[in-house]
């Protein structure tokens, strides 16, 4: 009896398919996709065999020897397919640290597939689930059924784990995996009845290309770009973490000049470059023998989880990749600095959810230590408690007059002397200690706090300019940063002029800073209250400039005496292009009549080539951190010449 091979070439087709796109889509990555790519391997080569052996019992020649070492490679590739699919279905619940405590799990997965592959060895002797007649003719021996009786537990075992674990699957993901199984075992009843049709391998890749398109779905869990897993996914992968209560180390990495990069570097480029990051952190991970998962979160945002067993190399990855990035990324003949925060995090242990894992993520690139920080580090900076807190804190601080205002002084280049100096608010709550202004303005601005603190920061700053210890610090101006809710309030420009002269404070001793946001709104308020303070003569800097998106038109036609090129320009390093970009950049905003102010410089690399560059004010820890008001004075005392 002929068998009919033409369902297991179409299965063979389909899976070579999907190991093409597997590979092509980069879906190599992380356990769930490692352990999918076995199930494809297995079922390809589960197919392979069947068309050999099959082959070989068509021919009706006897081939004893390959016959019998073909059919034991299809039975034996065929028990490790339906294994690998209740593999897939553990990692896709992410549930396999359970099984790795308990030695009874352990057994109930392993024990039948090596019981079936005791037998299949056994079978070259005793010939009980095959053998090859005398003329040839390979016969199913009375133990060949244990193939389907192993297939079967392992697709009840798959079918209650699905049933038990769905609380951590969508709906759509667990009804593909249930009809992907049915699938298989409509096929192994068919194929049963009718043994000449060959379709269990078919039925086989059809199921796994189902959970391709259905469970994987690239195009849903995989960034194109990197080929790392997305932030759906992330977000999926942690909370069953913390569902599951599951040991795990998670390396959270933020590369906090990457929208600079982006702007430097053009989208395709910066798409090359992502890559580039992403394949050395893989690179790494492959050489250290380390199993983890990848996650490309947002522009510049990794994620490293990593499984308890590995907590211990999360420190020497850490390290590896803070100082790999410190060096310059040499990239097509561009050298890009890049500013990565790592920080390592424990769970449960340290962050116990989900929640709080995220608001750590996004306060990771607030912290420019330059060293690698551990969650409890990070933590006692930026407890959690102080983000809910916060809007307390701040009343708090109102109330009992615990904001602060530092000065950092900032360095006229042509005048060779410290000629101004950037208003700073410190806040230090009695429970928390120093809470940053990153955290504490954007909170104010949501309550409307803000209003307050600027009164206090003005007032305290118009004071200072107004006392004698100032008038012989040979210090012109003070810089004070507005926010962009500030100034929406009607009546901030009289507010202001009022502060300065109740304090006698002239209006050139004055600058205030906005943001590139607060210049771009178009609100009459805005506009109306820039013209009445710039009538009066107060001067005006634009902040943080290259962090967003410059409208220059905008910019040309508001009156800013200076412009303050934000941190992130001066971490990038040289390269004949972007010294292009920078050289007129530098050229454009001269001939609007506006100086530099450099921000964040902190070597004397970055204080020569902003020199050379023709920029007038530098100001950065290379010369001095925010100082306390009596510090400062001190500070510009001694440096006075
Ligand atoms: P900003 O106005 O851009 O202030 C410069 C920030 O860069 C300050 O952070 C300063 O400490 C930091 N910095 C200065 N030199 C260096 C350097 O060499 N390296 C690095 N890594 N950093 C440097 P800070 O004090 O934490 O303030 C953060 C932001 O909070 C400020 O950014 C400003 O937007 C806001 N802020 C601070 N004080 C006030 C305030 O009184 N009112 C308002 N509305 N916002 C404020
Ligand atoms: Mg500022
Ligand atoms: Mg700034």
């Amino acid at each position: 009896m002929e068998k009919l091979l033409y369902f297991d070439y179409a299965a063979l087709i389909v899976d070579i398919v999907l190991l093409f796109c597997i590979i092509l889509r980069r879906m190599v990555h992380g356990k769930m996709n490692r352990i999918f790519l076995f199930v494809v391997c297995t079922s390809t080569f589960t197919c392979a065999m069947d068309i050999i052996a099959v082959q070989y019992d068509n021919s009706g020649m006897y081939y004893l020897t390959e016959k019998m070492i073909f059919h034991s490679a299809y039975l034996t590739m065929r028990a490790f397919t339906s294994f690998f699919l209740l593999n897939y279905i553990i990692a896709l619940t992410d549930t396999w640290f359970r099984f790795e405590k308990s030695m009874i799990k352990r057994t109930a997965i392993y024990l039948p597939v090596l019981i079936l592959l005791a037998m299949i060895i056994a079978n070259f002797f005793a010939g009980n689930m095959f053998y090859i007649d005398s003329n040839g003719t390979y016969t199913r021996g009375s133990s060949f059924i244990a193939l389907y009786i192993v297939s079967a537990y392992y697709a009840l075992y798959g079918f209650s784990k699905i049933f038990r674990e769905r609380r951590m699957l969508d709906t759509g993901k667990t009804i593909s995996l249930y009809a992907g199984f049915m699938i298989i075992v409509v096929a192994a009843i068919v194929q049963l009845i009718f043994p000449r049709v060959l379709v269990d391998m078919f039925s086989s890749s059809i199921s796994t290309l189902f959970i391709f398109m259905m469970v994987q779905r690239p195009e849903e869990n995989i960034d194109g770009e990197t080929g790392l897993l997305r932030l759906g996914t992330y977000d999926n992968d942690i909370n069953r973490s913390f569902h599951n209560k599951k040991p795990e180390t998670i390396i959270m990495i933020k590369i906090t000049n990457a929208d600079t990069i982006n702007n430097m570097l053009g989208y395709r480029d910066n798409v090359k470059f992502k890559r580039a990051l992403s394949d050395q952190i893989i690179k790494k991970l492959k050489s250290e023998k380390i199993s983890a998962d990848v996650y490309c979160i947002g522009p510049g945002d990794f994620r490293i989880k990593l499984e308890r067993r590995f907590r211990k190399h999360a420190p020497p990855l850490a390290e590896y990749f803070n100082n790999k990035w410190k060096q310059p990324f040499e990239y097509k003949g561009i050298s890009v600095n890049v500013l990565a925060c790592i920080c390592i995090v424990n769970i449960p242990d340290e962050i116990d959810n989900k929640s709080s894992l995220i608001l750590l993520g996004d306060m990771i690139g607030s912290i420019h230590s330059g060293n690698v920080i551990t969650a409890s580090e990070l933590k006692n900076r930026i407890d959690n408690n102080v983000v809910r807190d916060m809007d307390m804190i701040i009343e708090t601080a109102i109330a009992e007059d615990r904001f602060e205002v530092y000065y950092q002084p900032i360095y006229s280049l042509k005048e060779k002397r410290f000629n101004s100096a950037e208003a700073l608010l410190r806040l230090k709550d009695k429970k928390y200690g120093f809470v940053s202004p990153e955290l504490f303005i954007p909170a104010a601005e949501k309550t409307g706090s803000i209003h307050k603190i600027g009164n206090i920061v003005m007032e305290t700053v118009c004071r200072f300019i107004g006392s004698d210890e100032f008038s012989g610090l040979g210090i012109d101006y003070l810089e004070v940063n507005l926010s962009p809710v500030q100034c929406l309030e009607n009546d901030l420009a009289p507010n202001i002029i009022d502060t300065m002269e109740r304090n006698k404070v002239l209006p050139e001793q004055i600058n205030l800073e906005i943001t590139e946001t607060a210049a771009d709104e178009l609100q009459s308020t805005i506009i109306e209250n820039i013209s009445t303070l710039h009538n009066a003569g107060v001067a005006f800097s634009l902040d943080d400039f290259g962090t967003g998106y410059s409208n220059m038109t905008r910019i040309a036609s508001l009156p800013f005496r200076m412009i303050k090129l934000d941190r992130s320009f001066v971490a990038l390093k040289d390269n004949p292009n972007y010294s292009i970009v920078l050289e007129n950049l530098v050229k454009m905003i001269k001939s609007l009549n506006m100086k530099i102010v450099v921000e964040g410089v902190e070597n004397e690399d970055a204080v020569y080539k902003f020199t050379e560059l023709g920029c007038e004010f530098i100001q950065g820890y290379y010369y001095s951190r925010p100082l306390p008001k009596n510090e400062f004075i001190s500070f510009i005392r001694s440096h006075a010449k």
